[in-house]
């Protein structure tokens, strides 16, 4: 029986373009419906299997007590412990969680690792806050969803706002409380505290490798190809230097404030230094101001949103002028612009696979903090190379022999090996 038996549900409709959730749907059941998922499975991957929402209240450095919201949702667990990142902002709804756990175990699933998905997030403005404040919330969230927290069960990372100083924060709260030190408790944290080497830059690292089957694929030069990049943070900023080191040129980049072009290429390196003096990319020797919003219209080759969800919308996908566009966020094209972008004959390599190379090396973090053996950055990378080219590979050949986008590959190849775990597994009563 397919899923078109299962009543109740909106497939495939997208009612709010907006909602991430209902994007991430709307791919999830097309894949369903493309695999013939069993009903029965089905209705078990659409609902996450467990949402918390915490209450977070921090005393602020000018004496008031607040209360922030606090989530953390576990989509599936079947492959393994639940793992995915913790943001901070002020944007954070618990239906983007919920949508941004369900692409973790996707994620795991298209690039092969054992572990399911799960997200957090705290409705705060970091900017705003001291690191006192901070570091009250974090502590204060981590112990109030400590009951989901363990190596084994749930092992969250950075995110958006987040980084390797709220992992220590995180490591060291529960590690209080279970009177250990526990490292695999969370990855991405210092390399001094059981980090691993090559996790801050994987996630830009493991576009590259993406971006260069995608060039390979579609029988484009590497060398001299234009980028464009949106989010000069951890996953942009990274991407862009290491595409830059190979030859190509990066003719423009944008953050939350500004935007910035140069039509022979930034020079990346001297970029970096200045962002990390004046915190923008604005005001860039040897590049000139453009407006934030033509960033993805910019002519190139190869075009990297690396900045946060619903970027590619149904209302400016017709003006996008590049041939490959790599997701390095979680969900910066809405379900309503995939199709507006194949009708232009634009590659995508959708988010779950471009920057799937961040929580493949969280995997490697963990399995040497178990280990208590670390690798070298060299060992790091050539295996976070072979996982993203040979994941690139099945999802590739998954869209050339089914005939879909490689979005829909993505999803397939995902809901295929998570739902071949459940039916092994079968279902406990
Ligand atoms: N936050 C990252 C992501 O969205 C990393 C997750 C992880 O390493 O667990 O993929």
């Amino acid at each position: 029986m397919s899923v078109s038996g299962v009543a109740n549900v909106d497939r495939g409709i997208v009612l709010d373009e907006h909602n991430p959730y209902e994007s991430m749907m709307s791919r999830f059941d097309r894949a369903a419906e493309l695999l013939d998922l069993d009903p029965g499975l089905y209705k078990i991957l659409r609902a996450p299997d467990k949402q918390l929402i915490v209450s977070i209240p921090v005393r602020l450095d000018n004496g008031e007590l607040e209360v922030f919201t606090g989530y953390r949702v576990h989509h599936n667990i079947a492959r393994g412990p639940a793992k995915g990142g913790i943001r901070f902002s002020p944007q954070v709804t618990l239906e983007e969680v919920k949508a941004l756990a369900a692409w973790m175990t996707w994620k795991c699933a298209v690039v092969n690792i054992p572990f399911g998905g799960a997200k957090g997030g705290v409705v705060c403005d970091p900017i705003t806050m001291s690191m006192r404040e901070l570091e009250l919330v974090t502590r204060r969230y981590t112990s109030e969803i400590m009951d989901l927290l363990g190596p084994e069960t749930d092992v969250p990372a950075p995110d958006i706002n987040t980084n390797e100083q709220v992992m220590a924060w995180i490591m060291d709260t529960y590690s209080m409380h279970a009177r250990r030190t526990v490292s695999s408790i969370v990855t991405g944290k210092p390399v001094s505290l059981g980090g691993s080497l090559g996790r801050r830059e994987a996630t830009g690292r493991g576009c590259l490798f993406v971006i260069n089957e995608a060039l390979a694929h579609l029988g484009i030069p590497a060398a001299g190809t234009r980028v464009v990049v949106q989010g000069f943070g951890n996953v942009g900023g990274v991407a862009a230097q290491l595409l830059a080191q190979q030859g190509m040129r990066v003719v423009a980049v944008s953050d939350m404030y500004g935007a910035i072009y140069n039509s022979q290429g930034l020079d990346i390196d001297r970029l970096l230094q200045h962002v990390a003096r004046t915190r923008a990319v604005g005001d860039f020797e040897g590049s000139e101001p453009i407006a934030s919003d033509e960033i993805l219209l910019t002519d190139c080759e190869v075009l990297v949103p690396a900045a946060v969800e619903n970027q590619i919308t149904s209302a400016n996908a017709g003006s996008i002028r590049a041939r490959i566009i790599c997701e390095g966020a979680n969900g910066p094209t809405t379900a309503s612009a995939d199709e507006i972008l194949d009708r232009q004959g634009i590659f995508v390599i959708p988010d779950i696979l471009a920057n799937a190379g961040g929580v493949t090396v969280s995997y490697f973090e963990w399995v040497q903090n178990r280990e208590g053996y670390y690798w070298s950055e060299e060992r790091v990378n050539r295996r976070l190379k072979k996982i993203m080219v040979n994941s690139f590979r099945d999802v590739l050949r998954t869209s050339l022999t089914r005939e879909v986008n490689m979005r829909t590959a993505c999803y397939m190849v995902a809901v295929d090996r998570v739902a071949f775990i459940h039916r092994l597994r079968g279902i406990y009563a």
